[in-house]
């Protein structure tokens, strides 16, 4: 699910990033193509615009396009607004009435509802270790009521015996009855699917709505459905009081449209994801990490937000400016790893920023971790200002005199000045982009 979305997504904000300046001009280009990415990915075209203009006005402002980082800036924007889109929070089931709690299970045939009722009720019992019973009300399929008492004797959650020819309402009451007598925390309504939305199919759900009082009415859609289950959601939002959806078969390879508009369709919260037909296939619903996967980002936010509160805006800026003139000389060099330090080592910048898995993984192979930080942090500090400002002046016997005072070895100086080298040649080269870009190139050779 959203691979082409997040392909062609990192695309656009690929180039953002790696710009140093940018216009307004630049964001609205960019932002034409991640309308186009989000309109070919299925996602409802009301929602498309409302998420573009919100999120370009925001991207246009003069704090982002000043910022020393505005590519950086642009993403997470993007990113906190895909996070609102999606519905902000993780949204619990809210279980807090007297029990026996009913949650009412809605949704069209083959939307994966009554398998998403037994892995509810699996959650629920065991990581929440309520009493759950379920009840299938669904008279019109075939077998609707033994598939689900098969699961339930899958997942050891209890069922409502069948009592053929009982209608909807009937089996409903006798459900809530027998909830109460056996003490049950939460009672799983599993409704009748249709195979499209009909009158008789909202009026029974209605019916035993009324008769139920459900806490939780959770509507499931298929998501390899795509603009359908949009339309669907909007039908039964429409008509019965929805709290949640379910997201079923995000296991596929729909483009994720579906899943990106439900929460904007509906008003209300997508709680469960389900990725497959196992069982134990379902989690929470977590719009941060959708959105994070979606764009491709690692951990990307994090890191900005890290960046932010760990570099001095001003010795940030002084940094790029010298930058800008082909400077950088060791003072330089120990501000940058001082800030490195700062945003939790060499480890946690590889595994926050995409794309760092391999240079970690060199890291670690050649015996580098954050000691070595330190240890550069001393020999620069070993230096005099004139060694540091020209390091050049470093001959053989004063790469001595430098060793010894750090309590380092000749040859850790000479890599350090090495280092140096090629961070000031590679900071000619990328001066444009901007401190943190430079920081991802300098350590993804
Ligand atoms: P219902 O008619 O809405 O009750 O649908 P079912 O629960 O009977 O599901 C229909 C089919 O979809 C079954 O074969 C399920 O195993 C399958 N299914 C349900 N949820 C998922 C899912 O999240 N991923 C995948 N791949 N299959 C699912």
């Amino acid at each position: 699910m959203f691979d082409s979305l997040s392909d062609r997504l990192s695309g656009v904000f690929d180039r953002l990033r790696g710009r140093g300046a940018l216009t307004e001009d630049d964001v609205r280009a960019a932002m034409r193509e991640v309308r186009i990415a989000l309109l070919e990915a299925d996602v409802a075209l009301p929602v498309v615009r409302r998420f573009i203009d919100a999120v370009t006005e925001q991207a246009i402002g003069q704090q982002v396009l000043r910022s020393v980082t505005p590519g950086q800036q642009v993403v997470k924007i993007v990113h906190d607004a895909l996070v609102e889109m999606l519905g902000g929070g993780t949204s619990d089931l809210d279980l807090a009435a007297t029990p026996p709690v009913v949650i009412m299970m809605v949704g069209l045939q083959g939307s994966g509802k009554t398998t998403s009722t037994a892995k509810i009720g699996k959650l629920l019992k065991e990581k929440q270790g309520k009493k759950v019973l379920m009840a299938s009300l669904d008279v019109n399929r075939p077998a609707a009521q033994e598939q689900l008492a098969v699961l339930g004797g899958q997942v050891g959650v209890a069922t409502l015996p069948i009592v053929p020819g009982q209608q909807p309402v009937e089996i409903a009451n006798r459900a809530i009855q027998a909830a109460k007598l056996q003490a049950i925390d939460v009672l799983l309504l599993d409704t009748a699917g249709r195979l499209h939305v009909d009158q008789a199919l909202m009026d029974e759900m209605k019916a035993v709505a009324a008769v139920s009082s459900p806490r939780e009415t959770l509507l499931v859609v298929d998501s390899l459905t795509g603009q359908d289950a949009v339309n669907v959601a909007q039908s039964f939002a429409g008509e019965v009081p929805l709290t949640g959806v379910v997201l079923t078969r995000m296991d596929g390879d729909a483009r994720g449209g579906a899943a990106l508009s439900m929460r904007a369709v509906t008003g209300k919260p997508i709680k469960f994801a389900a990725t497959g037909e196992k069982l134990d296939a379902i989690e929470a619903f977590h719009p941060e990490r959708v959105a994070s996967r979606i764009l491709g980002m690692g951990d990307i936010v994090s890191m900005v937000e890290k960046a932010a509160a760990a570099v001095e805006v001003e010795e940030a800026e002084k940094l790029a400016q010298r930058m800008a003139k082909g400077e950088f000389d060791m003072n330089d060099l120990r501000t940058q790893l001082r800030q490195m330090q700062r945003m939790g080592g060499l480890g946690a910048l590889a595994g926050m920023m995409p794309g760092m898995k391999k240079a970690k993984q060199a890291m670690a192979a050649s015996g580098m971790d954050d000691r070595v930080l330190l240890h550069m942090d001393a020999i620069i500090g070993s230096m005099t200002p004139k060694e540091r400002a020209k390091p050049e002046l470093l001959n053989a016997k004063r790469k001595i005199r430098v060793a010894k005072g750090a309590g380092m070895q000749v040859q850790d100086v000479n890599k350090l000045i090495k280092m140096h080298q090629e961070m000031a040649r590679a900071m000619k080269q990328i001066r444009k982009m901007g401190g943190l870009k430079g920081l991802a190139a300098m350590f993804g050779k």
